[in-house]
C-alpha cells in the first residue's frame, strides 16, 4: 500500500488579477499575506470581498494570493445555488463558458464576465510523488478516505470514495488532496484526515500506464500531447529532447528513464 495522502478542505475563495484587485481596493493597496497555504507560494490574504448576483450575495470571501492572470471565484455547490448560478466543475484556470459575477471591495466594484467555478477535486503532488503513485499529470483517479480518526466527525457507515479526482503535478506542489466544503461536509472529511489513491478495477497500478509512441526526438508539442492523453514518454540513452520539451516533461513528471 502506498503512503496515505493528507486531506485539505478549501473554503470558498477568490483569486484576483492585479488590475481587478486595484479596482476593488484602490491604486495604492497591497495584497497582504496573513497565512501561507500548503502549496508553495500560495497564501491567504487579509483582504475580503463581497460576491453578488441578482439572486443573492455572499460577504467576507477571502482573497488568496499571489495575483493571477484572470480573476477566479471558487465556490461550493451550495454557495452557487444561493447565488442562482450553475458553475461548471473545472480545473483551476479553465474559465471558458463559466458564469460571471459582481465583486465588491472597499474602493470599487468589478463585474467579471466569467470565472466562477466549482473546483474539480484534485491531488497536488511533485513529479517524485507521481512516480511513487504511478500517475501522470491530469490523470483521473479515485480517492478513498481512510478509516475515521478520533478527531474526525465521520463515522464508518458513511465512508466515501471520491471519483473524478484530478492529478496535478508540479515541482512546486506538496502532496495534498483538496476538497471543497460541500464535499467535506457530506463525507465528514476534515483537513488533516488521510486518504488513499487508487485506480478502478483493482489492477496492479503498473498495468494502467500508457506510453507515448516512441520517437527519437520529442518536441514540446509531443510532451503537451502526452500530458493531454495521460501518457508517459520513455527516455532512452539516445533520445533527443528540445529544451522546452525537457522542461515541461520534468516539471510534470511525464518521463520514464530507461
Ligand atoms: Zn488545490
Amino acid at each position: 500500500m502506498k503512503k496515505p495522502i493528507s486531506v485539505g478542505i478549501s473554503p470558498r475563495h477568490i483569486h484576483l488579477s492585479k488590475e481587478d484587485f486595484h479596482r476593488l481596493f484602490g491604486p495604492d493597496a497591497t495584497l497582504t499575506r496573513t497565512r501561507d497555504l500548503t502549496q508553495k507560494g500560495q497564501f491567504a490574504s487579509e483582504q475580503f470581498v463581497t460576491l453578488a448576483t441578482s439572486v443573492g450575495r455572499i460577504e467576507n470571501v477571502r482573497v488568496l494570493g499571489p495575483f493571477r492572470d484572470a480573476s477566479q471565484v471558487e465556490l461550493s455547490a451550495t454557495d452557487a445555488v444561493g447565488l442562482g448560478l450553475n458553475p461548471p466543475v473545472r480545473d483551476s484556470g479553465d474559465h471558458e463558458g463559466s458564469p460571471g459575477i459582481t465583486i465588491t471591495g472597499p474602493s470599487g466594484r468589478v463585474d467579471i464576465p466569467e470565472g466562477v467555478i466549482l473546483a474539480q477535486r484534485h491531488v497536488h503532488m511533485t513529479p517524485k510523488d507521481a512516480r511513487e503513485y504511478n500517475v501522470v499529470d491530469k490523470e483521473i483517479v479515485f480517492m478513498a478516505l481512510s478509516a475515521p480518526t478520533p478527531n474526525s466527525m465521520r463515522s464508518a457507515p458513511r465512508t466515501v470514495i471520491f471519483g473524478d479526482v484530478l492529478i496535478r503535478i508540479s515541482e512546486n506542489y506538496r502532496l495534498d488532496f483538496h476538497l471543497d466544503t460541500d464535499e467535506a461536509n457530506a463525507s465528514g472529511a476534515r483537513t488533516g484526515d488521510s486518504s488513499v489513491l487508487f485506480k478502478i478495477g483493482g489492477a496492479p497500478l503498473d498495468d494502467n500506464r500508457q506510453y507515448y509512441p516512441e520517437k527519437r526526438l520529442y518536441s514540446e508539442f509531443d510532451v503537451r500531447k502526452a500530458r493531454q492523453e495521460g501518457m508517459i514518454i520513455l527516455i532512452e540513452k539516445d533520445t533527443i529532447l528540445t529544451p522546452s520539451a525537457l522542461d515541461l516533461g520534468r516539471e510534470k513528471g511525464l518521463f520514464e528513464f530507461r
